[in-house]
């Protein structure tokens, strides 16, 4: 699934991405920064090596192993924040279910 040869936080970081992780069985997808990588990798795993950390991760929804991993832009670049939703929480939001919830609290 991986375009370029990203194996380790530290190359995610050299880059600039994100990581974005699916769940196969329900398809749910996360985006995680090298920050929140790191910060689950903690004490952990002393190489940094990503599919170590995906392999250790939970889907929140339906609490299977992802097993789909690749690098991916980081959430500025999802663009200006829709009318109505704040930037900085649009910046933050993690996956593409989290920013329908601020379009349709936006919206009232
Ligand atoms: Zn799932």
């Amino acid at each position: 699934m991986a375009r370029y040869k990203i194996e380790t936080t530290s190359q995610l970081h050299r880059h600039g991405y994100w990581l974005r992780v699916r769940c196969r069985a329900c398809g749910h997808m996360a985006d995680f920064s090298n920050d929140q990588l790191l910060e689950l990798a903690k004490g952990r795993f002393v190489s940094g090596r990503i599919d170590q950390i995906v392999a250790h991760m939970r889907c929140s929804v339906c609490k299977a192993k992802p097993t789909d991993w690749a690098p991916t832009f980081p959430p500025d670049d999802h663009g200006p924040a829709p009318l109505g939703v704040n930037q900085r929480a649009w910046a933050a939001a993690r996956d593409d279910r989290e920013r329908k919830r601020l379009i349709r609290q936006a919206r009232g």
